[in-house]
């Protein structure tokens, strides 16, 4: 590396490692600062002029300093100034959050984008109406970055293969970016599962669970999906697709499935298998997969046998899936993320008497299933992280520009 980019790589992390502290200790002093990161009051005084010319820091009053009572001006993380947006496309909506800096919701929307199955384009027009609608709404604000989830594999920064969306080899973010030529954010694509997954693991984490090295995600909303864990970091894969447990093979002559395969996971878990195991015709309720949940739901609670047989069939096949996981990736945990997490009275028989005959052969290995807390919400909550933390690891990603008046 030359010597101008070796010292702007140590500027960037300088700038990084100065707004996490006031990020997890603010208001406080550059005093503080200097003697907690090991800089030189000097250079924290440069950095904090930076990342205030950004409007990612600010003062905020005067604290009183112990011995000679000299007002100390203190700082902190700006509120409102600068936005990350977090996008998540599932097969017929587009849901758009906008947060701040200080993590508070500053812009939503939710809307169908009614894109026909195979094509991309639709979307992405529909993604970027909704970030122009974003960038209209945060006036003096500042948008620092667009991270949207797919459900698909996604390998360097491309959506590799999205079978229910029916994607192969998308440049989603290029697509997005296209009809978007006045914004100049970056924008970034990641896979649902794993941001849901990521979410989810340290949701638990913060609630006590400790978790093993490798642990392993499985979720369900239109179809199934999942995540590998390895060391709390999301394990990709050759191919962006490790973790997805949906296309585990379970039975050796099962029903065909979309992605080439016969008895795959996903064909026992599918919102439309369970349904029709459970004999609710289809449209009972109302058009549309979340009237055939809620009326699934609703015969499950009331105690209707065929929808908690169809359960307890789909909860074996999860527990061979988990075993197979298990058995390959030595993972000691599995999450059970959306709804999964709200079937699990009626899974964990099935998933337990599947891992029974393991746990028993060989006892002091140790496989726990823990339910996701998060619910819907799992997904967004993931991509709103890492958005968060991509300004925070590159400061930079936000201009100099911003006015220190702007948005205040
Ligand atoms: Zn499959």
């Amino acid at each position: 590396m030359n010597a101008p980019a070796a010292s702007a790589d140590v500027r960037r992390s300088n700038l990084s490692l100065v707004l996490r502290h006031v990020d997890d200790c603010g208001p406080c002093a550059r005093t503080e600062i200097a003697a907690a990161t090991g800089l030189a009051h000097a250079s924290v005084t440069a950095i904090v002029a930076d990342l205030a010319g950004r409007g990612l820091v600010e003062e905020v009053g005067a604290g009183v300093s112990g011995g000679r009572g000299r007002p100390r001006r203190l700082l902190r993380v700006v509120s409102g100034r600068v936005w990350t947006v977090a996008v998540q496309v599932t097969h017929d909506m587009i849901r758009l959050r906008a947060t701040d800096l200080s993590g508070v919701t500053v812009h939503t929307d939710d809307r169908r984008h009614g894109a026909p199955f195979g094509d991309p384009e639709p979307v992405a027009r529909e993604i970027a109406g909704t970030v122009a609608g974003t960038v209209e709404r945060a006036g003096g604000a500042q948008l620092a970055i667009v991270v949207i989830a797919v459900p698909g594999a996604v390998i360097d920064g491309k959506v590799g293969h999205a079978i229910g969306l029916g994607w192969r080899t998308t440049d989603l973010a290029a697509l997005v970016a296209a009809h978007l030529p006045h914004v100049d954010c970056p924008v970034e694509v990641v896979n649902e599962a794993n941001m849901a997954a990521l979410a989810e693991y340290h949701a638990l984490a913060a609630q006590g669970v400790k978790h093993p090295d490798t642990v392993v995600y499985a979720t369900a909303h239109a179809g199934v999906g999942g995540c590998l864990l390895i060391g709390g970091r999301v394990h990709l894969g050759s191919h962006g697709m490790a973790g997805e447990i949906g296309h585990v093979p379970v039975s050796l002559d099962g029903p065909p499935c979309r992605c080439g395969a016969r008895g795959c996971l996903t064909t026992y878990l599918h919102l439309r298998a369970l349904t029709r195991a459970a004999g609710i015709p289809e449209g009972t309720g109302g058009p549309g997969p979340a009237a055939a949940r809620a009326e699934l739901n609703r015969r499950l609670r009331a105690g209707d046998e065929r929808a908690r047989a169809a359960l307890d069939t789909a909860g074996h096949a999860l527990g061979a899936a988990l075993l197979a996981v298990a058995s390959v990736t030595d993972a000691g945990e599995a999450i059970l993320g959306g709804h999964l997490a709200d079937w699990a009275p009626w899974l964990m028989p099935g998933i337990d008497a599947r891992l029974a005959g393991r746990r028993t052969a060989i006892a002091d290995v140790g496989f726990a299933v823990s339910t996701g807390v998060l619910g819907d919400d799992a997904t967004l909550r993931g991509v709103i992280h890492v958005g968060r933390e991509h300004v925070l690891a590159m400061p930079t990603v936000v201009p100099l520009s911003v006015s220190p008046q702007a948005g205040s």
